[in-house]
């Protein structure tokens, strides 16, 4: 029978945060897959535990990926972590994951750490909805049309980013989306220096100006505003109501539509439209 791939998070910065299912699993584990075997020995070391490693990082996972599979479908259980966080998050892992669904291998991710779900708690920005862009690319191109393609996302944006580069994100980031938006810095987080600072892109960009970022960032950015209603009379109002109807809406939802859209009340569309005949 096959062996389990078990996705493991290590602490972002706070050794304290190493759970005692992570630890069993870590020993437990027939082999370590790592992103770089020096860091997870040093966690290994820490924790007394002594266990084969073998490496798997983004420009080897054509080659050590196959190797891996091949060992847990002989039968081998596996760890896979990375330097910190969540492995497959902007980390290696996502294809290895893939490739054990397509084998019919088990994975099982342990929950645990994350820099992005800690930065979004934090960051005291709408959490309901929420998209995740990881890293801008460098590429002028990509990088202008991904920021392109965010400028009307309603829902919180979440990204990650070196110090080096803060600034000119952002930078970018108050060109695409405006120096109003708010935006939530989220830095080090479970360090001994962990900060979060809430200010406006404008603000932020200003900031960095001045004193040169230090540490590990996530940012977490304001959704576009919701679009001001339309300005719209009642009568315009109630006659598409009627129109959405006369498409084949139920008159509840075709009012409810329209009072989306008008941010007129639903009840009131719904008995105006009613006595109109509808
Ligand atoms: N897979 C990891 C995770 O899910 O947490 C993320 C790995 S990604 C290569 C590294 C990025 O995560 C950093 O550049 C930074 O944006 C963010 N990050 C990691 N640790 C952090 C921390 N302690 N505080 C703030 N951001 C952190």
């Amino acid at each position: 029978m096959a062996g389990t791939l078990y996705l493991v998070p290590t602490p972002i910065g706070n050794l304290g945060d190493l759970s005692q299912r992570i630890i069993d699993i870590l020993s437990e584990a027939d082999f370590i897959a790592a992103e770089d075997t020096r860091v997870s020995l040093k966690l290994l070391n820490h924790l007394g535990l002594k266990k084969p490693l073998v490496s798997y990082y983004r420009h080897n996972t054509e080659t050590s990926g196959p190797q891996i599979l091949a060992r847990l479908l002989s039968g081998e259980s596996c760890a896979l972590v990375t330097d910190a966080g969540t492995p497959a998050i902007s980390d290696p892992g996502e294809e290895l994951v893939a490739q054990c669904a397509e084998a019919g291998v088990t994975v099982c991710a342990i929950p645990g750490p994350c820099a992005l779900v800690t930065a979004l708690a934090v960051s005291g920005l709408p959490t309901g909805r929420f998209t995740f862009e990881g890293f801008l690319a460098m590429n002028r191109k990509n990088r202008a049309a991904h920021l392109e393609s965010l400028r009307g996302e309603r829902r919180t944006m979440i990204f990650y980013e070196a110090p080096h580069k803060l600034c000119a994100t952002l930078d970018d980031l108050v060109h695409y989306f405006g120096p109003e938006r708010r935006i939530s810095l989220c830095r080090e987080l479970s360090k001994l220096h962990e900060q979060v600072l809430r200010m406006t892109l404008g603000e932020a960009a200003d900031y960095y100006r001045q004193q040169p970022p230090k540490g590990e960032f996530v940012l977490v950015v304001e959704g576009a505003p919701e679009p001001e209603p339309e300005e719209i009379s009642w009568e315009d109002a109630v006659e598409r109501v009627l129109r959405l109807r006369a498409d084949g809406l139920a008159m509840k939802a075709a009012a409810r539509q329209v009072s989306e859209e008008t941010g007129l009340s639903k009840n009131e569309l719904y008995a105006r439209a009613t006595k109109s005949g509808g």
